[in-house]
């Protein structure tokens, strides 16, 4: 193949020692050259193809640290409920959907999130039931921590007033019987009786998530947290040529507890790394805090597996060369994480283990520095934090607030970040995660000086945990990350000069092309000789 060179643009390597070049040559899959047109040029090979990028700007190709890609394509299928304004509103569509779909079949949808209603009450399965009776219908809150369930979808998951609460979930009751509403773990007894799905509609799934990302310039996905079926099919995918965004896959810890697996490296597929879920989330009020909520007094969330299991996964997951990736929300979560890191650290001497938590969003104090100390990555969304500023402040109260989203505090303990997106709970695009981290502030603008500004991010180090943090998270910061002399040629093409505009420039700036292992898989509006 003959060698790509890309000229006059306007790149920011991230590579120290040589921030900005205008021209950069693609040989395979790899960069053979980084720096200034003239010189690119004049050593360029008769046969290379050049491209005059017109001043565009190129940064490395971006990564999002935590993102759900099978679910990512099955939101079209779902019903949409994340713009209803009531509950009145969510069975209305849902209502809508069942006159499309034939009796009987399943109706899911997501994203509802009763926050954005006047009624903020955790809704139940009554309006539901009543009008969308020969349908059974599950509909998932925003955040994925909690789901409600009409009458159909209680009949055929057979849940009797006598059922009780399993371990890490709620089953929500009116008087005696299943009111519909079910929290964290209690929600598989009815996931459990939606059909499977299979092999080849996941890789149909994972495709349509694909074009969606490539399209906002993402040219790598932590997936996370896959179970079997997923996996089956991403290697299908790259056995077929058809993977063409780089993934690098969490285990479900279910399905890591079942299976003897070893880690997995098949073309842009990579797997070596655990996903455990520790605690619910903070809209749900399932997210496991030290002291009380401060809006519900008697509630403090709670821990979704026990320690015992916690320590057993963990430690298997450490001995046989599996990262282990926590998500912990709470600050009780979070400190129990870092305990469980800590002890199996000890345990088993692990050196380059890499440790994640995911989220990591309320923080005790105390806990902050015990990152860097134990060599344990923050893994951020900044979308979340801009979106959920506002109930934070409640859920939370002053005194807690300064532990929110500590993305400052943790750099200045000498702690690393990385960042995503967790889509689709949020939107995938890594610009308004780069806008976040840069402001957190709202789209509009609010608070005007941001949300406890004092922890916000420059663009280098938003940027840094979008390339070359999320490439160290992944152990792959020698090949991706920066874009410098034999690295993998992932780049990201943008119309607009993001380290020279205000951040409110991310939010209308298009990506124009993306490029993952030196081949153009996604171009928008670039020059017609590609
Ligand atoms: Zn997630």
């Amino acid at each position: 193949m003959p060698q790509l060179i890309l000229h006059n643009a306007n790149i920011h390597t991230l590579d120290e020692s040589r921030p900005h070049a205008t021209a950069i040559t693609i040989d395979g899959d790899r960069i053979s050259a980084v720096g200034d047109d003239q010189i690119i040029l004049e050593a360029a090979p008769s046969d290379a193809t050049t491209m005059d990028m017109r001043g565009s700007t190129i940064v490395p190709g971006l990564a999002d640290a935590h993102g759900h890609m099978r679910n990512f394509g099955m939101m079209a299928e779902m019903v949409n409920l994340r713009h209803a304004q009531s509950y009145e509103e969510v069975v209305e569509l849902v209502r809508e959907r069942s006159q499309a779909t034939p009796v009987g079949q399943w109706i899911q949808g997501r994203g509802w999130n009763q926050e954005n209603w006047s009624d903020k009450s955790l809704p139940t399965h009554a309006l539901l039931s009543e009008a969308v009776p020969n349908h059974p219908v599950w509909l998932v809150r925003v955040d994925a921590h909690a789901g409600v369930a009409n009458a159909n979808a209680l009949r055929i998951s057979g849940i009797p007033g006598s059922t009780l609460n399993p371990a890490g979930g709620i089953v929500g009751k009116d008087k005696d019987q299943p009111n519909g509403l079910f929290l964290d773990k209690a929600m598989d007894l009815v996931r459990s009786h939606i059909p499977d799905i299979t092999v080849e509609k996941s890789k149909e799934l994972l495709l349509a998530a694909q074009e969606l990302c490539l399209a906002v310039g993402l040219t790598q996905v932590h997936d996370a947290g896959i179970d079997g079926t997923t996996l089956q099919a991403y290697r299908e995918l790259v056995a077929e040529g058809s993977l063409k965004i780089r993934v690098y896959a969490m285990l479900d810890r279910d399905y890591f507890d079942q299976t003897d697996v070893s880690p997995i490296q098949e073309g842009l597929f990579s797997c070596r790394s655990v996903k455990i879920v520790s605690d619910g989330a903070l809209g749900s009020r399932g997210a496991a805090l030290l002291a009380p909520y401060s809006d519900a007094p008697y509630e403090s969330g709670f821990m979704l597996l026990s320690r015992d299991d916690f320590d057993a996964t963990v430690g298997r997951a450490l001995a046989s060369g599996f990262q282990v990736n926590t998500h912990a929300i709470g600050d009780m979560a979070n400190r129990v994480s870092l305990d469980v890191v800590e002890t199996a650290l000890r345990k088993h001497g692990v050196s380059d283990h890499r440790s994640r938590i995911e989220h990591a969003q309320h923080l005790h104090m105390d806990d902050i520095p015990r990152f860097a100390k134990l060599g344990v990555i923050a893994s951020i969304q900044p979308t979340h934090c801009t979106s959920d500023m506002f109930m934070a402040d409640s859920r939370l109260g002053p005194q807690r607030t300064p532990g929110a989203y500590p993305w400052r505090k943790f750099l200045d303990s000498g702690a690393r970040i990385v960042s995503g997106s967790d889509f689709p709970v949020e939107s995938n695009n890594p610009l308004w995660g780069l806008y976040s981290a840069l402001t957190r502030q709202s789209h509009d603008g609010q608070p005007s000086d941001g949300w406890r500004p004092e922890e916000r991010l420059t663009l280098y180090e938003a940027l840094r945990s979008f390339t070359r943090d999320a490439a160290y998270a992944s152990f792959q910061e020698h090949e991706l990350g920066s874009l410098s002399l034999g690295m993998l040629a992932d780049l990201t093409v943008l119309d607009t000069d993001i380290a020279n505009e205000p951040p409110q420039a991310l939010l209308e700036a298009k990506v124009m092309a993306t490029v993952v292992n030196g081949e153009i898989v996604y171009k928008n509006n670039l020059t017609p000789n590609l």
